[in-house]
């Protein structure tokens, strides 16, 4: 399509915009003379639709009338609290119901997943990561191969080739062709975090799985931003949090995936507690452990409901509107964005997320030469909430429930004038 570089232009593709109604179900924080902030973090911290209170206000009241019975008797029973996030959760992420749990937080996930599909031996006990993982990722991977006598010299990185910002699928072929023997687990951020690349799943899968590597992906910056069909893809597991993209608030729960073709296989080792325990005989208590089938398999504790009903009121949302509308939005929000981006023209600004819209989600991350945190602080001095990642980097997330292309146009003139 063909964008311009003009305010009316904006607000004429907001007019056109199906979605633009989706603004309005959301809390948009202001300034202090009650405008709107620019919000470009929604891969940090999604905002807060304005149904989540009255859903969270449900399970208060009914932990307030029917104190324990509200396990049977709240309108959305406790019990089973988490199966009504299941299928919509699964639809976010291309996966069949049983593939799919809502359940602690994403590292800790990363772990209880780790358990069961690292299981290194004396000769395959390497660990793959992106050379720009996530910190907390990079972390649970040294501290598993720690945990089972490796250390941490023992990752092997995928880095970008020298003076690139973006992976090459051909990397990881070489890496996993000349070392792949001595390689048991790929673990990827299946969007990253800093330089907003989408990477191809299904390849990942293959390359890996050609020398019987386990492939697991985080999908921190994938879930409710791009559409990963992690069923097809055939990655063995997949975690992620819900706070970023799919607006369930701070710290909230996350999800699991753990590929059908696992999900019957109780001697998978991993570690256990009651709510793993098959759902029939879950208060017998006497019985010997019986493991649940599926991603359900995983979970260990009864969840924190107040944080469900979060996630319900977001995934309600996103069910309504569907994906697919949300990515078709999204692409032609990014892209115009990137089109005003680089009509600035400067030298100094170089866009380093990938130009193939199927190669990346909503982000950008904006490289500016000899910048320094003090651009990032007078955009926020602009209301313009946006995230700063050492040397020189802005990350700006428009998202397509609640951006607008105003917004996006109003954005890159304030960074014009600041440059
Ligand atoms: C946001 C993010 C995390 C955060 O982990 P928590 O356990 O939720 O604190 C981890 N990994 C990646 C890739 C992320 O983007």
């Amino acid at each position: 399509m063909q964008y311009q570089n003009s305010l009316a232009f904006a607000k004429q593709q907001d007019k056109e915009d199906s979605l633009s109604h989706l603004r309005n179900q959301f809390h948009i924080p202001k300034d202090k003379n009650g405008k709107d902030w620019l919000y470009f973090t929604g891969n940090s911290l999604g905002l807060q639709p304005k149904t989540t209170k009255k859903y969270i206000n449900q399970e208060l009241e009914d932990w307030e009338n029917l104190g324990v019975e509200g396990h049977f008797e709240a309108k959305n029973p406790w019990l089973n609290y988490h199966e009504l996030l299941t299928d919509k959760m699964a639809k976010i992420v291309g996966a069949k119901p049983i593939e799919v749990c809502v359940m602690n937080t994403l590292t800790t996930n990363l772990h209880l997943l780790m358990v069961s599909f690292y299981r290194p031996t004396k000769t395959k006990y390497k660990i793959v990561i992106e050379s720009d993982a996530f910190p907390s990722d990079r972390y649970a991977v040294e501290s598993q191969l720690q945990f089972h006598g490796f250390s941490k010299e023992d990752i092997i990185e995928w880095k970008p080739q020298k003076g690139e910002e973006l992976l090459k699928i051909e990397d990881l072929e070489k890496i996993i062709s000349e070392q792949g023997d001595k390689i048991a687990l790929l673990l990827i951020g299946g969007v990253n975090y800093y330089t907003g690349q989408y990477l191809n799943l299904k390849r990942i899968a293959e390359i890996g799985h050609t020398k019987n590597c386990v492939v697991g992906i985080d999908l921190a910056h994938g879930a409710g931003n791009i559409q990963p069909n992690l069923h097809d893809s055939n990655v063995d597991f997949a975690a992620w949090c819900t706070y970023k993209y799919l607006n369930s608030g701070p710290g909230s729960l996350a999800g699991i995936f753990v590929h059908e073709k696992h999900a019957k296989n109780k001697n998978l080792p991993r570690f256990a507690g009651w709510w793993n325990h098959n759902k029939e005989t879950r208060f017998n208590m006497r019985q010997p452990f019986d493991v649940m089938k599926g991603a359900e398999g995983w979970q260990l504790s009864n969840p924190p409901i107040l944080s469900m009903a979060a996630i319900k009121a977001s995934l309600d949302l996103f069910d309504e509107v569907g994906m697919g509308a949300l990515r078709k939005k999204s692409e032609k929000l990014t892209g115009y964005f990137e089109f005003l981006i680089n009509e600035i023209g400067a030298d100094a600004i170089k866009i380093i997320t990938p130009k193939n819209s199927e190669e990346r989600g909503c982000q950008l991350s904006i490289q500016v030469k000899n910048a320094d945190k003090s651009l990032h602080k007078k955009l926020t001095e602009n209301n313009i909430i946006t995230d700063w990642r050492e040397p020189d980097v802005i990350r700006c997330a428009p998202t397509p429930m609640y951006n607008s292309f105003e917004d996006v146009f109003n954005m890159v003139s304030v960074l014009k004038t600041l440059l």
